[in-house]
């Protein structure tokens, strides 16, 4: 992989500060790597969130965590225990919940004796006072003695998250949990999914093709190419400080400007970028939502545009403007703001936005006299980027 980054191991913190560590672990099959030498520390209490393409390895690095896949190469560590490279733990014996996209409900016993399923050897009454307190979790007490087929998709959903928390796991492992639940109930599901993981202190990594829901849940987020972690980083570091063209592309709309050194700093078909004049041939990463879009007045700058296209997406009118030099940009308007094909505007970087800045398929660091307002530092015990 050319430039991009990868997750390098952390060097500091103690062995009980993370529940999962993967230490250079790669997985084939047949010819397809499917993982490939992957470093991967996630902190006790975490949500990480594992992002990418389909194909890209999600599943794969999920099922080597569960151990239901040996590595080939490498290490797993579950708490303060090797379950698999020099060792080999059996998936029963990890600690480990999972919640899949099929809610894998057994449908023949009721949400009390599903939940009870995997409490055994606790005395019933253990096991009862467990079902309550996961259901109650979970916000659903009242439907203890249902059958699954009683249940609606998002209530049969959080009772498959209220039984893989039930055994009190190390970490609870979800691939795609709520993409087979509509658009309304999905972010329900997820808003209790969430509250119940926190509530729990529960470690949980959890797989989703989908961006707003790795960038809302995920404490950190790893974006996955080809069997590796392209990026991992807070959601504002991968939506807004992209390390590869392909994290910025992947992670929301972008567009691509070239930028030219002046007398003033680097510069797009937008403006100044940044004062710094070491850079040649570096191109700007801008999103519809730093783009501002204003009408030729009286003191109004920008780069003088024709809106191309306008469409009407919900809360937002995507406008497409086209610049002198053919190339177009998109930019989100509020509904107060729609102007029609064919206006002449004035586009710009909106204020107070720092645009990162690629050279070729991998992102530049910022200038240290152009400090990021809206860097959030790596605590130094999480894996950093390089
Ligand atoms: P993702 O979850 O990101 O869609 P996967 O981890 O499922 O990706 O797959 C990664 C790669 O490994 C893909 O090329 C996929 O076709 C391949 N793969 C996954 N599981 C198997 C398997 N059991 N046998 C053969 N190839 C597999």
């Amino acid at each position: 992989m050319t430039g991009a980054a990868t997750v390098r191991p952390a060097t500091s913190g103690t062995a009980t500060a993370s529940a999962v560590t993967l230490r250079g672990v790669s997985k084939s099959y047949g010819d397809t790597l499917a993982v490939s030498d992957l470093d991967l520390t996630v902190q006790r209490g975490e949500i990480v969130a594992l992002i990418g393409p389909s194909g890209c390895g999600k599943s794969t690095l999920l099922r080597l965590v569960a151990g239901l896949e040996r590595p080939d190469a490498g290490s797993v560590t579950v708490g303060d225990r090797v379950v698999a490279g020099p060792e080999w733990v059996p998936p029963e014996r990890r600690r480990i919940g999972l919640v899949f996209q099929e809610h894998a409900l057994f449908p023949h016993l009721t949400v009390a004796d599903n939940i009870r399923f995997g409490l055994d050897g606790r005395s019933r009454s253990e096991q009862d006072a467990r079902v309550r307190e996961v259901l109650e979790l979970v916000h659903l007490a009242h439907v203890v003695d249902r059958y699954p087929h009683e249940l609606s998709g998002g209530e049969q959903q959080r009772v498959a998250l209220a039984r893989a928390l039930a055994p009190r796991p190390e970490v609870v492992l979800l691939d795609e949990p709520f993409s087979s639940l509509d658009e309304s109930l999905r972010a329900r599901v997820r808003a209790d999914t969430v509250e119940a993981l926190h509530a729990t202190g529960t470690t949980a990594i959890l797989v989703t093709h989908d961006q707003t829901e790795a960038l809302s849940i995920g404490d950190h987020v790893g974006v996955m190419r080809a069997g590796v972690v392209e990026q991992w980083g807070r959601p504002v570091e991968v939506f807004e400080r992209p390390v590869s063209r392909f994290v910025a592309s992947f992670m929301g709309d972008a567009d691509f400007l070239p930028t030219s050194v002046t007398d003033s700093g680097l510069a797009c078909e937008l403006g100044l970028v940044t004062i710094r004049k070491d850079v040649a041939d570096a191109e700007v990463v801008v999103r519809p939502h730093e783009v501002s879009l204003r009408l030729p007045g009286p003191g109004v700058t920008g780069a003088a545009a024709v809106v191309d296209r306008v469409e009407y997406q919900g809360p937002f009118i995507l406008h497409t403007v086209r610049l002198a030099s053919g190339r177009t940009i998109r930019s989100w308007q509020p509904h107060s703001v729609r102007y029609p094909v064919g206006t002449e505007v004035l586009a710009s970087i909106a204020p107070g936005i720092v645009p990162s800045l690629l050279s070729g398929e991998t992102a530049l660091t910022h200038s240290p006299t152009q400090p990021d307002p809206t860097a959030t530092p790596l605590p130094p015990d999480v894996g950093s980027v390089h």
